[in-house]
């Protein structure tokens, strides 16, 4: 069974998470930071966004 106590759970979407830090990374998500503003994908990091905008739409930031 897992050890759930050293986890970090998502209050929004319920996302496990074994560092804050990807929690914190995370969360951006739902801020709408990574979010692309082309085709509403969800990224999970800033950098991730920019280059799906290059690939994607290819739109350059
Ligand atoms: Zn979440
Ligand atoms: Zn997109």
């Amino acid at each position: 069974m897992k050890d759930l106590t050293k986890t970090f759970a998502c209050e929004v979407c319920g996302k496990v998470f074994k560092h804050p830090d990807s929690l914190r990374q995370h969360h951006k998500a739902h801020t709408g930071e990574t979010k692309c503003p082309v085709c509403y994908m969800v990224m999970s990091r800033k950098y991730e966004l920019r280059v799906h905008l290059r690939k994607r739409h290819n739109i350059i930031q």
